[in-house]
């Protein structure tokens, strides 16, 4: 503030000086008197000040003359660099002009110009590693993707701009969809540069996509190394490879190593739903079913949720409903006001045919939480009781237009997934499933249901008196899951579940 203060008074008594010089110039009756071998001039003061100026371009053009002079007489003595010396500060003065025009180019999005602006400083300074980065942009500006592939690979041969000639390769191979390429460039530039987050990040979707669990997660220790993750994300992202690394084994058929890695997925995140499923999973396979009930015990305690009721289930595959009800009555404690358990608690009620039991459980979910399945489980239990059939049905048909209830959504793209999976299959996000509602609005459900309308309306007309023929219209909640239906095991479960893929769900929604 104060110095441009300073600078404004400068220039005023500046500008007041050199008008009072020139004035006191013109008005003075002085003159310069010059004698110039037999010559006389006689200058005014104004006639002498230019001369002065014309004088002093003379020299300036004298030097540049000699320097030329010079070099043209080192040349001639045999120093044959000393005239393209002279020459040459003349061209990289043209060139770096030229890499500078481009540059404006590229920036007003001009690709075209910007192109023919890096070939002539290409010409003018020889510097390829300066002048192919503004090429190679240039060339994707300009959309001329063969150029762009040149120039990048030309930026592969020297070592300072490797790694962008490697990153723009791989971004055209992503951009063409050939992810092998894509992965292999990928790798390459984050062995350049570990600590590029956008490289981490693009290696570790194409990991994720390749299944490649165990590369993704040194890629994610390497970012979490790098401080462009957090300890807490990385522990749960972790935890996610870990799990998938495990799944992917036990599609191998090794069960030994897929139970370990599980277990060590659930180790690192008690409260990760899927992990502890197959951490319970591979304790019952490895004759400890104690262990497994502490572990979803835990889980449940953490975040109640279906998945884990399943797994419970599924460690008595053989047990009687009553027998299941008592030992889910023990997983359960502490958690009763949950409406999870609630509705856990209502299936197994109805499915020891204990109607008053399962309507007490379920208390007033079906007007505070009116979801699908909670008012699926109301029908029921209104059927198990003997209620009239229009009873019955007012309830159905509200669970047909009810919101479907948590679900796993993708975060990023909103695609409803029937199981948990690392990766979207939608959008190949990583890590984006979330047991959530699906946003208002969405009758994901109407399809699905609406055809197993003519099943239940048939199965209540068919069987008016058998108690029995409850489970029929269980089976239309799709939500229950194993643990009420102890007759089906869970193999065919998962190809119940599979069959009504929420992906077609969403698309004809
Ligand atoms: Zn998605």
């Amino acid at each position: 503030m104060l110095w441009s203060l300073f600078k404004i008074i400068l220039f005023v008594v500046l500008v007041a000086a050199l008008a009072f010089g020139a004035g006191m110039l013109i008005e003075t009756d002085a003159a310069l008197r010059v004698a110039f071998g037999g010559w006389e001039f006689t200058l005014k003061p104004l006639q002498a000040v230019i001369v002065g100026a014309l004088l002093l371009v003379a020299v300036w053009l004298f030097i540049k003359l000699l320097g030329l002079l010079l070099a043209v007489i080192k040349f001639i003595s045999g120093d044959e660099t000393a005239i393209s010396r002279y020459f040459n500060r003349n061209r990289e003065r043209r060139g770096f002009k030229a890499l500078a025009d481009g540059m404006m180019a590229l920036a007003s999005g001009d690709g075209r110009e910007a192109i023919a602006k890096a070939t002539k400083a290409q010409r003018l300074l020889n510097r390829p590693e300066l002048t192919n980065l503004l090429t190679a942009q240039a060339a994707e500006l300009a959309g001329d993707r063969r150029k762009a592939t040149e120039t990048y690979k030309a930026l592969l041969q020297d070592d300072r701009t490797r790694f962008v000639g490697v990153r723009g390769l791989m971004k055209q191979k992503l951009a063409d969809g050939d992810k092998d390429t894509a992965l292999q460039l990928a790798k390459k530039a984050f062995a350049l540069k570990p600590a590029h987050e956008d490289t981490q990040d693009v290696l570790l979707r194409l990991q994720a996509e390749h299944a490649d669990w165990a590369g993704a997660r040194r890629t994610l220790s390497a970012k979490l190394k790098h401080g462009s993750l957090t300890r807490d994300v990385h522990k749960r992202r972790d935890a996610v490879l870990a799990l998938s690394e495990a799944k992917d084994v036990l599609d191998d058929g090794k069960s030994i190593e897929a139970r370990e890695a599980a277990i060590e997925a659930n180790r690192l995140s008690p409260d990760l739903i899927p992990a502890a499923v197959m951490a319970a999973r591979g304790y019952v396979e490895n004759g400890k079913p104690r262990y497994a009930n502490r572990v979803l015990k835990k889980a449940w305690a953490a975040r109640p949720h279906p998945d884990l009721a399943a797994a419970f289930a599924a460690i008595e595959p053989d047990e009687t409903p009553t027998q299941r009800l008592a030992r889910f009555t023990k997983f359960v404690a502490g958690t009763e006001g949950d409406s999870e358990t609630r509705m856990l608690l209502t299936e197994l009620h109805i499915a020891a045919e204990d109607f008053p039991a399962a309507r007490k459980a379920l208390g007033d979910l079906p007007e505070t939480e009116p979801t699908a399945r909670s008012l699926t489980l109301m029908a029921a239990v209104e059927r198990g009781s003997g209620s009239d059939d229009a009873v019955v049905r007012g309830w159905l048909a509200r669970a047909l237009t009810a919101p479907r209830g948590p679900q796993w959504i993708c975060d990023n793209c909103g695609t409803v997934h029937a199981e948990w999976g690392p990766v979207c299959s939608n959008c190949s996000a990583f890590d984006t499933l979330a047991w959530k509602e699906a946003p208002a609005g969405d009758l994901a459900l109407t399809n699905n249901a609406a055809g197993m309308l003519p099943l239940i309306v048939g199965a209540l007309e068919h069987h008016e008196e058998e108690i029995e023929e409850v489970e029929p219209v269980e089976v239309i909640t799709d939500e229950p899951g194993p643990e009420v239906r102890p007759d089906v095991p869970p193999e065919e479960v998962d190809e119940v579940e599979t069959t009504d893929t929420p992906e077609d769900e969403v698309k004809s929604a």
